[in-house]
């Protein structure tokens, strides 16, 4: 084998696209049922989109992202995630001008350097929503519910909401000021990362995976809330509580990217193990304007699809692994029979999904195949039967033969559920 594939990526192959395709779908059909409309921003960004916008000092940036200088000199990165590329396209094609709020959703690849372990890939794919245009707590709530309601429908019914509030730019202010001061006293249980981060970012440090310890010790900013801050949070939560959707208080909790404002959270399945993590998301009220664009309050939640998939339920990977296979494997057993099954095959796509097995191998071997496919009928085209096809039927274990030119209408009977002569 001269070539495999880039660590942490992955090929996704039959039967497991199966499954991609139906989480995708669920949350398509959720989006839809909430007035979401998807958006496809390109894969790679000038580097400029995501500097700021995620932050200089954030791991993502500093550490992970996939930049290079492309022919013409300009420096490109692969998106690391979409919400910054989604501003963009959002103020680059004047959606700003309708007024109103603005419902987006997408679903793509997102391409971090991490150190490749389980849930944790180079190319991964994130499915996700933003609500531009409005400060309401109403639409951090939506949010929340958005993606729970998906989950849910994936058959998720153990997963925990964590909250937090990370304030605005006015109460960060003097919050900052006080982390600083914290930090400077626990400055020797800090890590080499923390130590630089205590300087130019010190609510990065509530990110850090080696300082754990030390974030007990360190105030949290959902009690240094402006009063602006705290009545929005305190709304957020009051409306969660009614319309039922539970959950936990996370302090600590204020996401490895620097746009967050007020509300954040993250919905964590046990399953997991260390990256325990499905989905992240929050408010982001600056990050329109730091782009360019009016003051344009915000927020949105991105989840990842290969997390989501790996804890799956088992009965939701059933329903979507069930029917990927075909209706019909049609046999063609030699050479003189192949105009004959190319025929056959096309009077049936009228119905259903045909699979022609024209391996020429024994019929033993080409049945156990139509078998693995999942075929209800198997058909069998030979030159010994020049003007009839065997039907097999495979649920049945019965076979008889059909005339080619009735062929349509046992196919017809066949996938209504019934037999041909039957009412
Ligand atoms: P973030 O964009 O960092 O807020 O992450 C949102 C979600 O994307 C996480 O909760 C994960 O489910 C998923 N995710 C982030 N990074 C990776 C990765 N390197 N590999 C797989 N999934 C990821």
């Amino acid at each position: 084998m001269k070539y495999s594939r880039p660590r942490g990526t992955q090929d996704i192959l039959p039967p497991d696209i199966h499954i991609w395709r139906y989480v995708e779908g669920v949350f398509e059909a959720t989006f839809e049922r909430y007035g979401y409309e998807p958006i496809r921003t390109p894969i790679f960004e000038s580097t400029d989109v995501f500097l700021r916008s995620v932050g200089e000092n954030t791991d993502i940036v500093s550490k992970e992202m996939y930049t290079f200088a492309d022919r013409g000199g300009r420096s490109i990165t692969l998106r690391p995630e979409n919400t910054a590329a989604v501003i963009r396209a959002y103020l680059e094609n004047g959606l700003h001008r309708k007024g109103g709020t603005t419902r987006l959703s997408y679903i793509g690849p997102m391409f971090r350097y991490d150190r490749p372990q389980a849930g944790r890939y180079r190319q991964f794919h994130q499915v996700g929503s933003e609500v531009i245009g409005s400060l309401n707590p109403i639409f951090d709530v939506e949010t929340i519910d958005v993606v729970m309601t998906a989950l849910e429908a994936l058959g998720f019914d153990d997963l925990v909401v964590k909250l937090n509030s990370v304030g605005c730019a006015e109460c960060r202010k003097p919050y900052t000021e006080l982390l600083r001061t914290e930090l400077e006293r626990l400055r020797d249980r800090l890590c080499e990362d923390c130590d630089e981060r205590a300087m130019k970012n010190p609510m990065r440090v509530f990110d850090c995976k080696r300082c754990v310890d030390v974030k007990g010790d360190l105030p949290p900013i959902s009690e240094h809330l402006c009063e602006g801050c705290a009545k929005h949070f305190a709304q957020v939560k009051s409306y969660l509580e009614a319309i039922d959707r539970h959950f936990e208080m996370d302090p600590r909790l204020v996401r490895g990217l620097d746009y967050y404002t007020r509300t954040t959270f993250e919905i964590i399945h046990s399953g997991l193990g260390a990256q325990n993590a499905l989905c992240g998301g929050g408010r982001y009220d600056d990050l329109v304007a730091q782009c360019g664009g009016p003051p344009t309050p915000a927020v949105g939640f991105s989840a990842g699809i290969e997390r989501i998939i790996s804890v799956l339920p088992e009965e939701s990977t059933a329903v979507a692994t069930s029917g990927s296979g075909v209706d019909f494997y049609l046999i063609c057993l030699d050479e003189e029979s192949s105009a004959r099954a190319l025929q056959a095959a096309r009077v049936l796509r009228a119905f259903g999904r045909i699979e022609i097995d024209a391996s020429m191998r024994s019929l033993k071997k080409q049945l156990r195949n139509a078998e693995r496919r999942g075929a209800a009928v198997t058909l069998i085209v030979e030159n010994e039967l020049p003007d009839r096809i065997k039907w097999k039927d495979m649920t049945k274990r019965e076979q008889f033969e059909v005339d080619d030119d009735r062929l349509l209408e046992f196919a017809e009977a066949k996938l209504a559920g019934k037999r041909v002569g039957d009412e």
